[in-house]
């Protein structure tokens, strides 16, 4: 005995109280070879009976008995693998895939028991050329007549060979002359199973059946066998696995689909890739920012000097300091560190005048080593300076080129001009001295022009007189806890993380401090270090910092419309799917492969979005930068570059990284957004979405 259904009830629930009972205690036995028929009138119960037989719907009591086991111990699982095996189903109105050809229809089957693709391949040509439809695999069903459709409806049923055929008013949706064609095809092919048919043409039947079972209202009327059952069944040779529908073939099947509403697609596309491009671009400015201030900014003539000095809180034109308050030990800790090249007292910027003419110019002055950068070599018109000389910037040579009182736009003039140079420091004991030495101008350095006087020194050349001047007794450490400061020459400033570390370390009262003094802040009392690039470099990320979170508002809306638009389209994706859904699941097909059609679609979009995102921000890059540089007032070329092989957020670097892991993020964000969608489609009821309409 093949199957058998023991006191089998259907109830649906009509209304809160009320039920009807389709099916009432239905006990049957069916036998391989059978060809059995129901007929009843229409409303009897016939389908409902059908569908419980091939699991496409539970009874309300009683069950299955399928090779002797019950399904009474059957979970969803077994159901499925129970569908998948066993059952092949055909409807009265074909339900094929309409965006498949005939080939696909019959292969998807196939791709669910796990066949390979030439496995498949060869079997669905086999069985369209047994139903006689060799010469039509590629049409679509719209492309097929209804003998057709049918005819490739049953090549699908047969396709996972299984033991038992269900066909529901299979020739309903036909005329008489093509109903007889497809039912002589399902009896020739398919003689050796059990065929169970529904149909409401006591005809057919008469003609077709073994046995025909008579409903009527929900109850067993008649059970008439006609002639004897085939019974020498032939072994199946087709070896089935359980597996699931594999990413790929979801994405196959995807694709079809979306080919198929092209303009929708186009359009989430567009929506989608918003955020990618602007996340692209974001990542861009940050990115072509830091690029542009290590290229300008850390070829600063003192990039490798770290200023040091004692916070101030208050400072008249002498310099007097309040004394130290924070832990000592933190100070101490610089001179220690590997990167610190040489240490020397720092002459404050507040109490350096220049004096031409005899006018007085406040200038910021810096001390050069007998070390200096490549980028004073490159930059430098005229030498630098040796001793009793001076290098200065643009706008110190500007400076001095007015005092002097000589209008001239070539700033060059100013070298050879001799200025003096005026020191006040307050020594020890609170002693005012003055150092007055004349230098003359030996270049200028156009270093980025910020207008900002600022006057280079030779450092060796000037040292006895500095450290006569400021380091009469002890140490640079003691000489800091009475006076304003001194520099620390660095190793590889540039790139020296430590260093920086230490400059904005809070203990400090580092670089962020004189930020926030910069901008009017509360002064903290205590050491500060700071690199003049360095906060210029924080100011700089400060602005890109400000731009980015505008433009992070706007990915974030961009990107939550975008995930709205995925889920409208994939919600409406599965009302046209139904049909799919159902054979699919039909066919024995999991919630996980129904899932995973939907979350391929889903995730196809996000990656075309992605794909589309990263291009766009590739193009816009070019217009931004001239956006950018039109609002500023000056170029800033390559102020926008995207890196490219960098995990955004991190640090893993491998090839193409950025763009691999933006299209990869869009198409993450795509699958959430897909999810709950996607989840919905499993949940369908398969009799509801195969119901014909
Ligand atoms: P048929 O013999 O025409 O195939 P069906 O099995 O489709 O009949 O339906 C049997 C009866 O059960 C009908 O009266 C139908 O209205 C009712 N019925 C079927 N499905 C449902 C359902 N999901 N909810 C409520 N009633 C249903
Ligand atoms: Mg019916």
């Amino acid at each position: 005995m093949l199957l058998e259904l023991k006191k089998v009830y259907k109830k649906f629930k009509i209304s809160r109280k009320q039920y009807f009972t389709a099916l009432n205690d239905i006990n049957l036995t069916f036998e391989k070879g059978e060809f059995v028929s129901i007929v009843g009138p229409s409303g009897c119960g016939k389908s409902t009976l059908l569908n419980i037989i091939a699991g496409l719907d539970e009874s309300t009591k009683g069950s299955l008995i399928i090779g002797g086991v019950s399904s009474k111990k059957f979970k969803k699982k077994n159901w499925d693998l129970y569908r998948k095996n066993n059952i092949g189903f055909i409807f009265q109105n074909f339900n094929l895939i309409e965006h498949l050809t005939a080939l696909e229809n019959v292969e998807i089957v196939m791709n669910l028991i796990g066949l390979g693709i030439r496995e498949r391949r060869e079997r669905a040509l086999e069985l369209l050329e047994q139903v006689g439809l060799s010469k039509h695999i590629n049409h679509r069903p719209s492309e097929l007549s209804g003998g057709e459709k049918q005819r490739v409806a049953i090549a699908r049923a047969l396709a996972n060979d299984p033991d038992i055929i269900l066909a529901d008013e299979p020739t309903g949706a036909l005329d008489s002359k093509t109903g007889k064609q497809v039912m002589d095809l399902l009896t020739s092919l398919a003689k050796d199973k059990l065929i169970i048919m529904v149909t409401h043409n006591n005809e057919l039947a008469d003609e077709y059946s073994s046995r025909i079972i008579g409903l009527k209202d929900g109850v067993i009327e008649s059970d008439e066998n006609i002639t004897e059952a085939v019974t020498n069944r032939t072994k199946s040779t087709l070896k089935k696995k359980n597996k699931s529908m594999s990413f790929f073939e979801a994405f196959k099947l995807s694709l079809r689909n979306m080919s198929k509403k092209k303009g929708r697609i186009a359009i989430t596309t567009l929506a989608g890739c918003i955020g990618i491009t602007g996340f692209a671009l974001i990542m861009g400015l940050g990115n072509g920012a830091n690029i542009y201030i290590d290229k300008q900014l850390n070829k600063f003539a003192n990039s490798d000097v770290l200023m040091v000095s004692k916070n101030v809180k208050e400072s008249n034109d002498m310099g007097s300091y309040t004394t130290i308050s924070s832990d000592e030990k933190d100070y101490k800790k610089i001179f220690e560190m590997e990167e610190v090249k040489a240490s020397r007292p720092m002459i404050n910027t507040n109490n350096v005048k220049i004096n031409v003419g005899n006018q007085e110019s406040e200038m910021v002055a810096y001390s050069l080593g007998n070390e200096t950068s490549e980028f004073l070599k490159e930059n430098v018109d005229g030498k630098l300076p040796l001793k009793n000389e001076i290098l200065v910037n643009q706008a110190a040579a500007r400076e001095i080129l007015k005092l002097l009182n000589i209008e001239s736009k070539d700033i060059k003039n100013a070298i050879g001009k001799e200025v003096t140079f005026l020191i006040n420091v307050t020594k020890d004991n609170l002693q005012k001295v003055t150092v007055n030495e004349n230098f003359v101008v030996s270049g200028v350095v156009n270093e980025l022009d910020f207008d900002i006087s600022s006057i280079y020194y030779n450092y060796d050349a000037f040292k006895e007189i500095l450290n006569e001047t400021f380091l009469t007794t002890g140490t640079l450490y003691d000489y800091l806890t009475n006076n304003s400061g001194f520099e620390i020459i660095l190793k590889d400033a540039s790139d020296n993380k430590l260093v920086t570390n230490e400059i904005t370390a809070e203990k400090n009262g580092g670089a962020g401090n004189i930020l926030s003094v910069l901008s009017g802040g509360t002064q903290k009392e205590g050491f500060m270090a700071y690199n003049i690039p360095v906060i210029m470099k924080l100011q700089f990320e400060q602005l890109i910092f400000i731009a980015q979170i505008v433009i992070s508002i706007f990915i974030i809306v961009a990107l939550v419309v975008s995930s709205i638009m995925t889920s409208i389209v994939l919600y409406s994706s599965i009302v046209e799917r139904k049909t799919e859904i159902g054979i699919i699941k039909a066919v024995g097909g999991r919630d996980k492969d129904v899932l995973r059609i939907f979350e391929s679609e889903a995730i196809l979009m996000g990656l075309f979005s992605g794909v589309l995102g990263v291009i766009i921000a590739f193009v816009l890059k070019y217009p931004i930068e001239s956006l950018i540089a039109k609002l500023l007032g000056f170029k800033l070329p390559g102020i926008v570059t995207i890196p490219l092989s960098q995990v955004p957020f991190t640090n893993v670097t491998f090839p193409l990284a950025t763009i691999i892991t933006l299209i990869l993020f869009s198409a993450i964000i795509s699958a959430i957004a897909g999810y709950l969608p996607s989840k919905k489609a499993t949940k369908m009821q398969v009799i509801d979405a195969l119901r014909e309409e």
